[in-house]
């Protein structure tokens, strides 16, 4: 096979002239961050500040960037495959790996202090940055953000699992004959890593505060699912009324316009437990899920408008769907702007009598649309995995990989989050069998002897160790 058809990131072409001066760039800014590290160890008295500042008198470097990048490399520091993967390839700058730091550190506080939370994003993060077509984008912020966003959703949903174990697949349950004084090894939050509470959080915070120049700024704070539903009636009554959003939302409040909310959240039917996604918001917390899922009016079959095809120009409403699902973002190579505020572009010009059908359509921002319109690029769309094969005029040309849900390689991925979930719940339900059946033993052993125990009822050891005598059952 042609070397170049192999599975490759476009900017590590070798044989592209700007390669050697990219990796050598790379190379020297990472190799210069890592030489400003110890400085930022607070051996001393000094603060943050001090450090800061003496960093900026001696290199002028800001301290939001000191502290952007030297936050990038602590966090890569915890992830050691990402990290050898940076060192040997130079695939990632450090505004990329500054991207990754600010996702990662939004997961929960009892996340952080997690090592398999750190090791899972480590794997989850080489699978991200492994190319898996010739000549590949590389992902843009949006897709690195909710590429660790899955993350931290699958290890939550792993926790969540853990704390509620399928029960026993193996004959009844046990009677609880809890024996007296401590019970030993009763809590496997070592070993199942079950998430503490969130603590008591109000409903929401607002907070109003008086501007210069006549203005009041409102900054307010809700759930996932209230605020996922309020940016939807605000997007769409700002759309309708041709207006700012921040003018929608004051006419809606005061009851000057009105709006009827669609909120479209995409959630695989063939998976259980499988993880929703919004197209606004990204993948959604499982309690935002359910309440969304609670007022769900209707669904739309996305396998079928995959297919489907109509006569006019505009898409119809489940095709557009298709079109968000797939693509998530606009796909002009780098480009992060949400599919939402993008326009369904015709491969094919329907004019020209190209379909309106997903197999003909991709999301461009307008700005992009206009370059493809313009003809200064011109792009293949693979129908089956939604690959964008983007040509430029200069004849060099990229692949760009779709990211939304519908995408193969998010399907694969909400298998993924499946199965932990599932590994984890069959893991919690073997530990929980062997914690019974160790109470179990030291009530055998327990002087005096326990009453014999009744047949129907043991539980069967799981998994013994190869070194300890067999169950006596
Ligand atoms: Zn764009």
């Amino acid at each position: 096979m042609n070397a170049v058809l192999q599975p490759s990131w476009a900017v590590l072409d070798p044989n592209d002239f700007y390669h050697p001066f990219r990796q050598a760039r790379l190379a020297q800014d990472y190799e210069m961050w890592r030489a400003f590290q110890p400085i930022a160890e607070p051996t001393s008295e000094q603060d943050w500040t001090i450090l800061t500042t003496l960093l900026y008198n001696r290199t002028g470097f800001p301290r939001h960037r000191v502290t952007r990048f030297l936050d990038a490399l602590d966090t890569l520091d915890r992830l050691p495959r990402l990290r050898s993967l940076v060192e040997e390839t130079w695939l990632l700058d450090m505004d990329h790996l500054a991207d990754i730091d600010r996702a990662a550190r939004r997961a929960p506080v009892e996340l952080q202090n997690d090592d398999h939370y750190w090791s899972t994003l480590d794997a989850d993060l080489i699978e991200r940055f492994t190319p898996s077509r010739p000549r590949q984008a590389l992902p843009g912020r949006r897709a690195i953000r909710e590429a660790v966003d899955a993350t931290i959703r699958s290890v939550e949903a792993e926790a969540a699992a853990a704390g509620n174990p399928e029960p026993d697949p193996w004959g009844a349950p046990q009677p609880e004959q809890e024996p007296a004084g401590p019970v030993p090894c009763e809590d496997p939050a070592a070993q199942m890593r079950s998430l503490p509470p969130r603590e008591e959080q109000p409903d929401g915070i607002l907070f109003i505060e008086d501007l210069a120049g006549g203005k009041v700024r409102f900054d307010l704070i809700v759930d996932q699912a209230t605020g996922t539903q309020i940016a939807d009636a605000v997007a769409q009554a700002a759309s309708e009324k041709e207006t700012t959003q921040a003018r929608a939302m004051a006419d809606l409040i005061l009851g000057q316009t009105s709006t009827r909310v669609t909120t479209m959240v995409y959630k695989a039917t063939d998976v259980e437990d499988a993880p929703a996604y919004h197209p606004d918001r990204g993948i959604l917390t499982p309690e935002t899920t359910a309440v969304l899922e609670k007022l769900a009016t209707g669904t739309l079959d996305m396998d079928a408008a995959a297919t489907r095809q109509t006569d006019a120009y505009e898409t119809s409403p489940a095709i557009r769907a298709y079109l968000f699902g797939r693509d998530w973002i606009c796909r002009w190579p780098g480009c992060n702007r949400r599919a939402t505020h993008c326009d369904a572009d015709h491969r094919i010009n329907h004019a020209d009598g190209g379909p309106t059908t997903a197999s003909n359509m991709v999301m461009l921002c307008r700005h992009h649309h206009n370059r493809k319109t313009d003809e200064q690029a011109f792009y293949l769309l693979d129908p089956v995995t939604g690959d964008v094969f983007w040509l430029f005029a200069d004849g060099s040309w990229v692949v760009d990989t779709a990211i939304g849900p519908l995408a193969p390689r998010q399907r694969r991925w909400v298998q993924t989050y499946a199965q932990r979930r599932q590994k984890q719940r069959k893991r919690a339900a073997a530990q929980a069998a062997e914690e019974r059946f160790e109470r179990y033993q030291e009530r055998i052993n327990a002087p005096p002897p326990p009453p014999a125990p009744q047949p129907g009822t043991h539980t069967p050891w799981l998994n013994p160790p190869p070194d300890e005598d067999p169950p006596p059952f």
